[in-house]
């Protein structure tokens, strides 16, 4: 089988058993979309948010990209797909919870940390991408106390990526005014295990 055959075969498994079930609850998001949340994370495979926090379709509104990182605030620069959705997530759905989720193994902070050679002379949108981390990684490489460089900047990124969203005037207007809050999180894939940062402490912390 091959694997898009196996997604059409998925598809018809969700429409004979998940939507028969919630029928009714389909009816009434083809009226319209109101999520609470909005979840930036990595493109990869493993880390489906949807999966991993056990959401309803409707519950979260989510973008994902390599390393789920959120460039600053930066008008005029552009096609902007990370900040049109924070800006139609924050302004048009209203969320009241933005959570940057990172996790172990990362390819993209790997990719940051030891450079990338996708082997085509015309790559290098990859590597412009992850120059957003370029802060944080000189924070995690001079920092000798640091063995776990990996792990270490996975999280600095998310940090830094949190700081990043402050920069959109609408999110920092949120925070003052009690409507909308950030969170970051980690996830380890072996284990399955979310660990919840800080910002008191800067330290992620097991959930
Ligand atoms: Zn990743």
């Amino acid at each position: 089988m091959s694997a898009f055959v196996e997604l059409l075969d998925g598809y018809h498994r969700f429409r004979r058993n998940d939507y028969q079930a919630h029928r009714g609850q389909w009816e009434e998001l083809a009226q319209g979309q109101q999520p609470p949340v909005m979840i930036i994370s990595c493109s990869d495979s493993r880390v489906d948010p949807a999966t991993l926090f056990d959401t309803a379709p409707g519950q979260a509104f989510i973008l994902r990209n390599v390393a789920n990182l959120v460039p600053p605030f930066e008008p005029g620069s552009g096609h902007q797909g990370v900040a049109s959705a924070i800006e139609y997530g924050v302004l048009g759905l209203k969320v009241r919870h933005i959570v940057v989720m990172g996790h172990a193994a990362c390819g993209g902070i790997a990719a940051a940390l030891n450079g990338v050679d996708l082997g085509h002379p015309d790559q290098g949108f990859v590597k412009d991408w992850i120059a957003l981390v370029d802060e944080p990684r000189s924070e995690v490489m001079g920092d000798d106390s640091l063995t776990d460089k990996q792990t270490g900047l996975e999280m600095a990124a998310i940090r830094h990526s949190i700081a990043n969203l402050r920069t959109y005037p609408y999110i920092a207007e949120g925070e003052k005014a009690g409507t909308l809050q950030l969170h970051g999180c980690h996830f380890a894939i072996g284990e399955a295990r979310l660990s919840v940062l800080d910002e008191n402490s800067g330290q992620f912390v097991p959930e």
